[in-house]
């Protein structure tokens, strides 16, 4: 895709009180990889919605723990039970407000970077779905 047709997002440094953010794991196994391209999706699809950096959260970086601090919702992806991602966000006392396991949702880990498009688009359902009935953390 050219520049020209980058899609551009939101600031999530400066508009994160009213973003629900996403952190997903983005582990080397098929559901690191489709837990990745959740997150993508629900992106690009939804404007109030935005993916950021777990790794930045992850090593402290002020600016990223105060945008998972201050999200209005906060959506952690994890691909299988080591819940890295979760263990990231909780052990800096964050608490989100949803949490999902891709290896939980019928997807085998397989060391693989390829993954089934049709359980991106199933798993991405169901998170909005799920997440739309949750209240706003702040
Ligand atoms: S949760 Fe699993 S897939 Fe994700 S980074 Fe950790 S070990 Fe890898």
């Amino acid at each position: 895709m050219s520049k020209e047709n980058w899609q551009l997002l939101q600031k999530c440094s400066q508009e994160t009180e009213g973003l629900d953010i996403i952190l997903a794991c983005d582990g080397a196994a098929s559901v690191g990889q489709v837990g990745h391209e959740v997150a993508v999706k629900l992106t690009r699809e939804n404007a109030e919605a935005r993916m950021c950096c777990l790794a930045a959260v992850g090593a402290n970086s002020k600016p990223h723990v105060a945008i998972a601090e201050k999200s209005r919702k906060l959506i952690i992806i994890n691909g299988c039970q080591n819940n890295c991602a979760s263990k990231i966000v909780r052990d800096k006392n964050i608490i989100p407000s949803y949490e999902i396991t891709i290896a939980k949702e019928g997807v085998d880990k397989v060391p693989t970077l390829d993954f089934d498009a049709e359980d991106v688009d199933r798993l991405a359902k169901k998170i909005s779905a799920e997440v739309s009935k949750l209240p706003a953390r702040n």
